[in-house]
């Protein structure tokens, strides 16, 4: 103990316990940095800390070392000269929008959103004079006949909610790219093992890393990844506006479920297509919606997107419409009856009166959502007791 701390007073000491530093070895866990303050030797360091999302650490909101690892691992994984850990997906995509639109501006948007993603649109257009079109999600036509001199976004999802349609990322941001808008795509369902939307010419990934990042439906964080180091920063300066930064103890869990996301996507995609297949052969059930099934409308497109495999999420649409789905919901044993996806645990879903219960009738049939759709979001039992599981369930129509 140095001269200066042995003088103090214990009141004084017991504010400032040592601080033991690693040395001769090194944590192969990521340190956990739950401090949301640093202190500075030297005034002009502590300046210059202010400046980006590189420099030191300063305070929370700013940056934190854990929040970094966590951001520098999924910039990696897709790709990214950057990214933001965000407190939430939704703080990731309010992010990137506010950051990046004015009033006035035009945003193309896939109409099949992430409901909360869809209210912001509209949010925006209702009360801050952003222009939004839809579009499908297949046709590069479309989009084009959709730009406007304004157009400033274009907002994609990689597979879309419930029904799983893969969109065509390359044909779409083609056309966005040729039109000087910036393409942002949410690349939750999919993950960077199974698609890296930067590699297609996306500006911006974003995701709920609450889903299968994390992994284990124990923490709520978001990532927005960078294709190009100066959009980085512009979208860093209004995140750390807004306080949408991620908590480090957020970013520990996520990181630490990160570990083992490419065990766990196999396994989600390989007991995905098992179950769709037994789904499809099931008498109660009339379509199956899952982009590994060559019935599907973007087999193909997925087989070349997505080659590694098509997610963890189907649904399926059973004979017996709305009744049928609750009876089923409510009969699983080994799922759980839940919203969200992409954690360990399987989980079901009635998406007519859940997510999607703001829809009316013809919208969701629009949607390709019926009234006895159910999704499923695959977790990483056994394929057999779950099949079991939904069997039993589907035994009760
Ligand atoms: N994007 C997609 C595709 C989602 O499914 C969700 C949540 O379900 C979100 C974004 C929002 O993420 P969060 O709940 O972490 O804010």
């Amino acid at each position: 103990m140095s001269d200066f701390d042995s003088a103090l007073r214990p009141e004084s000491r017991i504010v400032h316990p040592p601080v033991e530093e690693v040395t001769g070895s090194r944590p192969l866990g990521v340190p956990l940095h739950q401090s949301h303050l640093f202190a500075f030797e030297d005034n002009d360091a502590m300046t210059t800390a202010f400046g980006g999302p590189d420099q030191a650490f300063f305070y929370n909101r700013f940056g934190n070392p854990t929040v970094r690892s966590l951001e520098k691992a999924v910039a990696g994984l897709e790709g990214g000269a950057g990214a933001i850990a965000t407190a939430s997906g939704m703080g990731a995509i309010n992010s990137v929008l506010l950051a990046l639109l004015s009033s006035g501006d035009h945003v193309i948007a896939q109409r099949s959103l992430y409901g909360g993603t869809f209210a912001v649109l509209a949010d925006l257009a209702r009360r801050w004079g952003v222009e939004v079109t839809h579009v499908r999600g297949d046709d590069p036509a479309e989009v084009r006949a959709a730009l406007r001199p304004n157009t400033r976004l274009l907002h994609l999802e990689t597979i879309s909610n419930p029904t799983t349609r893969v969109t065509d990322l390359p044909g779409l941001i083609g056309v966005a790219k040729e039109a000087g808008v910036l393409s942002v795509v949410d690349n939750t369902f999919a993950t960077p093992l199974l698609c890296r939307p930067i590699e297609h010419g996306a500006d911006i990934v974003v995701h709920s890393a609450t889903k299968y990042l994390g992994g284990h439906s124990d923490v709520l964080a978001g990532l927005a990844v960078f294709a190009d180091a100066e959009l980085h920063r512009t979208v860093w300066h209004y995140a750390v506006e807004l306080g949408a930064s991620a908590d480090p103890h957020s970013a520990w869990l996520t990181l630490r479920g990160l570990q083992t996301l490419a065990l766990r996507v196999r396994r989600h995609c390989e007991t995905a297509l098992e179950l769709a297949g037994r789904l499809a052969a099931h008498p109660a059930v009339t379509a199956v919606h899952y982009p590994g099934l060559p019935a599907h409308p973007d087999h193909e497109l997925a087989r070349r997107l997505l080659p590694q495999g098509h997610g963890g999420v189907l649904a399926f649409d059973l004979a017996g419409g709305r009744e049928a789905a609750r009876t089923f919901t409510e009969s699983v044993r080994l799922a759980s009856l839940a919203p969200s996806l992409g954690g360990v645990h399987t989980l079901v879903l009635h998406p007519a009166s859940t997510s999607h219960r703001q829809l009316d009738d013809a919208e969701l049939a629009a949607a390709g959502i019926g009234p006895g759709t159910v999704r499923v979001a695959v977790g990483i039992e056994h394929p057999e007791d779950l099949w079991a599981d939904l069997d039993q369930a589907l035994g009760k129509l």
